[in-house]
């Protein structure tokens, strides 16, 4: 097949926004394609050579590109450069350059489909010495036999901009229009979430119609388009919808697909790009916890505070896609927990139209946790109250909130429905004001921080009962010298057992007398059930607690304890807080 005609149709697909026009394109473009061709014009039309987990990408430095843009046009690299400034899309500069070049080629040669994928595909993969001169041959290779427009779509895909506009979604509808009817978009689509690589789909409906979909099941190492949730807004309104259902803890981190057997573990992203590289202490956790030979399990990673044993905030996971050594500091510094909530296969077995409780059941079976490596925290029921308290544990423990699944639900993937309910805090109101908090006891720290404390017991002044509530553990904020120098500098007030105007559900290491305030910033208040100030204010059995405290690095020696933040002005606080997310 001539590239000539897919750029032709190209052209159009990028002048409509109209979905269904794009998809009457696509049709016309997929029916003139030859059956064993039609792989690779899916995966160019999505502006890449192969499906995203396998890890084979483009995205050539514009530098490279223009260097041979230069050498195909006979202009400088200065003037491409010069137009690449002025358009903004290498693509057009190519596209004008090609058409002005100054030196025409000797033979002319057109483009076919098979080799521009050839050409893209061998620079995708290209790596190591010396694979820079053969990623500008083969560019200069093609462009060289380019006509402009075709110039302009394969600068565009080589460095990863295509740009086209057309959702995987279309291409799913067009494949279902050129192969069978649009009524079968349903079998299409559901081979794609299942498989995640569109151009194996497309491969198996030109050769096998329908039926070759059939074959498309759950593969070991070949990631499954993540199941989503819909929202609600009460825990009342999801209760009555899904009747008794399982709540989990709704984590705030990186949703993982562990894909373990006998080639090693692979991670994938939510968005089904390989990850692995960045988690080798989930690895790690998951080789000890696993006891089959092979499966595929989900969960939700998470960066945990190593002294407080609290979570952090999750754009700390974010910043492990450094290199190597940064991995490496970013894993002692943030250690991260796979929290699993479902297991999609176990050995041969598609678990993923089993009904929810029996994955759960499996997957509690197939692995032991260790530290790395946990089980979400569920519950079962269909008692709001139950249910509220256990939303104010999630959110205590650092959680964002529940997700709620139906338990005979079977695992529906890339669709987002009602199965699974989300429901996070109302709220999200970042707290503004710093508060100026009194230690009250301290936890004995480990790994880096042994020999001093890992995190201090903080609490806010109740001035009706003239006693100190505990609203946070504090671990994060603490320089080097400042941790060293902590035990002594609280030495003074270190008691034996707890003092007397100490309100504590907590039993830390070692307790002090209120005296010494620090001032804090969190992100937000909470309600926990851990937590004793404003106990049972808003709701029975919980308190009010500051997430993801911080140490400002102020020592507030201007205050004593009684001029601390009082429990009322958090309450004052909390409330505030709800105002701005609900006007
Ligand atoms: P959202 O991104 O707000 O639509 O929420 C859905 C995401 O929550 C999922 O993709 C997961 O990454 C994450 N998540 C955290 N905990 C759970 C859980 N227990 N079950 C399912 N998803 C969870």
């Amino acid at each position: 097949m001539l590239y000539t005609k897919v750029v032709e149709a190209y052209e159009k697909i990028e002048a409509t926004t109209k979905r269904l026009e794009m998809t009457d394109l696509l049709t016309q473009l997929f029916k003139q394609t030859p059956k064993d061709e039609i792989d690779r014009l899916v995966y160019l039309t999505q502006g890449k050579v192969h499906p995203d987990y396998m890890g084979i990408e483009l995205g050539l430095a514009e530098k490279l590109v223009i260097r041979v843009l230069a050498q195909a046009t006979g202009l400088s690299e200065d003037e491409v450069t010069a137009l690449w400034k002025k358009k903004g899309d290498l693509g057009l500069v190519a596209q004008d350059a090609i058409a002005a070049r100054r030196q025409k080629p000797l033979e002319s040669k057109p483009l076919t489909l098979a080799k521009v994928y050839e050409n893209l595909d061998e620079i995708a993969r290209s790596g190591g010495a010396g694979s820079q001169e053969r990623k500008i041959t083969l560019l200069a290779d093609l462009l060289a036999f380019a006509t402009p427009v075709e110039a302009k779509y394969i600068v565009r895909t080589v460095v990863g901009k295509m740009r086209l506009g057309v959702a995987d979604m279309t291409i799913v509808d067009a494949l279902a229009a050129t192969f069978a009817t649009k009524q079968d978009r349903a079998a299409v689509e559901r081979a794609y979430n299942v498989s995640s690589d569109l151009g194996e789909v497309a491969r198996l409906l030109a050769s096998e119609g329908l039926a070759g979909l059939k074959k498309v099941g759950l593969k070991l190492y070949r990631p499954i388009r993540a199941m989503l949730c819909e929202r609600m807004e009460t825990l009342e309104e999801i209760l009555k919808r899904l009747g008794k259902c399982a709540l989990e803890y709704k984590y705030d981190g990186l949703r993982v697909q562990a894909h373990i057997g006998p080639k090693g573990i692979k991670l994938f992203s939510r968005h089904l790009e390989e990850i692995t590289d960045q988690f080798p202490d989930l690895v790690d956790g998951l080789k000890g916890a696993f006891r089959r030979g092979a499966g595929i399990v989900e969960g939700e990673a998470v960066p945990v505070d190593p002294n407080t044993g609290e979570f952090l905030p999750f754009q700390t996971v974010s910043r492990r896609r450094g290199r190597k050594y940064d991995v490496e500091v970013m894993m002692k510094e943030y250690p991260v927990s796979l929290f699993l909530f479902d297991c999609l296969l176990e050995e041969d077995e598609d678990l993923t139209g089993r009904p929810y409780v029996e994955r759960r059941a499996r997957l509690h079976k197939a692995l032991k946790e260790n530290e790395r490596v946990r089980f979400a925290t569920y519950r079962d029921t269909d008692d709001v109250k139950e249910a509220e308290a256990f939303f104010d544990t999630a959110l205590q423990i650092g959680g964002e909130g529940l997700v709620a699944k139906a338990l005979n639900s079977t695992y529906e993937a890339g669709a987002r429905g009602y199965q699974w309910i989300k429901f996070k805090r109302d709220y999200a109101a970042a707290m503004s004001d710093t508060v100026d908090l009194v230690v009250v006891g301290a936890f004995a720290g480990r790994g880096k921080r042994a020999g001093t404390y890992g995190a201090l017991l903080m609490a806010a002044y109740d001035k009706d009962d003239d006693v100190f509530r505990t609203v946070c553990k504090l671990g994060s904020g603490f320089d080097d010298a400042t941790l060293e120098a902590l035990p002594k500098r609280l030495a003074p007030h270190r008691r034996d057992r707890k003092p007397a105007r100490v309100d504590s559900k907590l039993e830390p290491d070692v307790w002090f007398e209120p005296a010494v305030v620090l001032e804090v910033l969190g992100a937000e208040i909470t309600l926990s059930p851990v937590h004793t100030a404003g106990q049972d204010l808003v709701r029975p059995g919980a308190g009010f607690a500051i997430r993801f405290p911080r140490f400002t690095g102020k020592w507030r020696e201007d205050k004593g304890p009684e001029d601390a933040t009082t429990v009322q002005e958090i309450r004052e606080m909390y409330d505030r807080q709800k105002k701005v997310a609900k006007p």
